[in-house]
């Protein structure tokens, strides 16, 4: 066993602390990688403090993981030793039922092993995320990183990157059409960002009036303040694509009424409560509510060349692992510009 080190929470209402726990061994098919640079999710957040019930403890979070691989197994043939490696929001799924044969684990009918907060394919062995000196990951669940761009920049690209990559093409969002982003945090500036760079009018819809210059700068045409009814009522019946990126309770039916006819309004945010939808909402227009969870492995790569080809990456804050905790409050507050990003190296030894 691999003796590692880490930030740990015991449970909801605890904070992150350093956490000495221990990886396997490396399998022929495994490849051991020194973790560089961990982004910090919104997710990691919900699950520490077990917002969406149901949390493994102690818990060591992190899914937006660059590393270096510093050991190959005897059968890994895509990875070198020395060369830069990702590993996103899981680590391994059953492989066989018809998600995984199409290359879409994520939605893995059996088991989709998650980096942190599940169980290994035993289902018993928990699994430890990003926040941690090396991660042990299956070559065909691991990502291949492009030298070109900076690695800390890259990191959130493995879980903010690809939830919003993910549904703008499977809508197949681009140029002549107007996308939506609700909610200007580490997701939602991922989605203007890639939204731009396939060509569509990209419209911001913050509760934030202090983030607009932001979202011009980052390839937004247009900023909506949502707080203030009269500037959404202008933008009825506007959108053809809307993708929804927030975090907490808020009214689904004032941004639905923004979709054009047919339009689609896409979640990624998960807020822990149930949120209203108004049946007429969707009916008067014969409008879309869709859901998207992450990426399969294809296209996360598909992704991270797409990104290196375009030169997209996170805007990032990089911070020492030992103001994880104060990070996790900022994000709550709406206090990061985009990303919170953890140098491992602060780890020490
Ligand atoms: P984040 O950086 O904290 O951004 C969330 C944004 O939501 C904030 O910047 C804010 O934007 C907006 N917001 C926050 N509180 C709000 C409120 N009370 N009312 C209206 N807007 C509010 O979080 P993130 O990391 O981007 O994650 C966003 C959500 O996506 C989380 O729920 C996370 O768990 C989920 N997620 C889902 C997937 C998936 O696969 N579907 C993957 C990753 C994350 P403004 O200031 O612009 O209003
Ligand atoms: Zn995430
Ligand atoms: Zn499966």
């Amino acid at each position: 066993m691999l003796p590692t080190r880490g930030y740990a929470t015991k449970g909801p209402t605890s904070v992150l602390e350093p956490f000495k726990f221990e990886r396997r061994e490396p399998g022929p098919h495994d490849v051991l990688i020194e973790i560089l640079y961990c982004g910090i999710c919104h997710s990691d957040i919900h699950q520490a403090r077990d917002e969406w019930g149901g949390s493994i403890f102690p818990m060591v979070p992190g899914h937006e993981i660059v590393g270096r691989v510093t050991r190959v197994g005897s059968q890994v043939k895509r990875f070198k030793v020395g060369e830069l490696a990702g590993v996103g929001c899981f680590v391994d799924s059953c492989r066989r039922c018809a998600s995984c044969k199409e290359g879409l684990e994520q939605y893995c009918e059996v088991h989709l092993v998650l980096t942190y907060n599940g169980t290994e394919r035993d289902k018993k062995t928990p699994t430890y995320g990003g926040y941690s000196s090396q991660i042990v990951v299956d070559e065909n669940y691991t990502l291949k990183i492009s030298p070109k761009l900076p690695p800390a920049n890259v990191a959130p690209l493995l879980c903010a990157g690809i939830t919003t990559y993910s549904p703008l093409r499977h809508f197949k969002v681009g140029p002549g059409q107007r996308v939506g982003v609700v909610g200007l945090g580490g997701l939602g500036h991922m989605a203007i960002k890639l939204a731009a760079a396939m060509g569509a009018e990209v419209t911001v819809l913050s509760t934030s009036k202090s983030k607009e210059q932001d979202a011009r700068r980052l390839g937004a045409h247009d900023f909506v303040l949502s707080k203030d009814p009269t500037s959404l009522e202008a933008h009825a019946n506007r959108f053809d694509f809307i993708l929804d990126a927030v975090s907490a309770p808020h009214d689904l039916n004032a941004y639905l009424r923004l979709l054009r006819r047919d339009g689609v309004l896409t979640l990624v945010g998960a807020p822990p409560k149930p949120l209203e939808v108004r049946a007429l909402s969707l009916i008067t227009k014969r409008r879309t509510l869709a859901g998207s969870n992450i990426g399969g492995i294809r296209e996360t790569q598909e992704m991270l060349d797409y990104c290196a080809e375009h030169n997209v990456t996170s805007d990032i804050e990089v911070i020492p692992i030992q103001q994880v905790n104060e990070a996790y409050e900022r994000t709550l507050k709406g206090d990061v510009r985009y990303r919170f990003v953890i140098d491992m190296k602060t780890l020490g030894v």
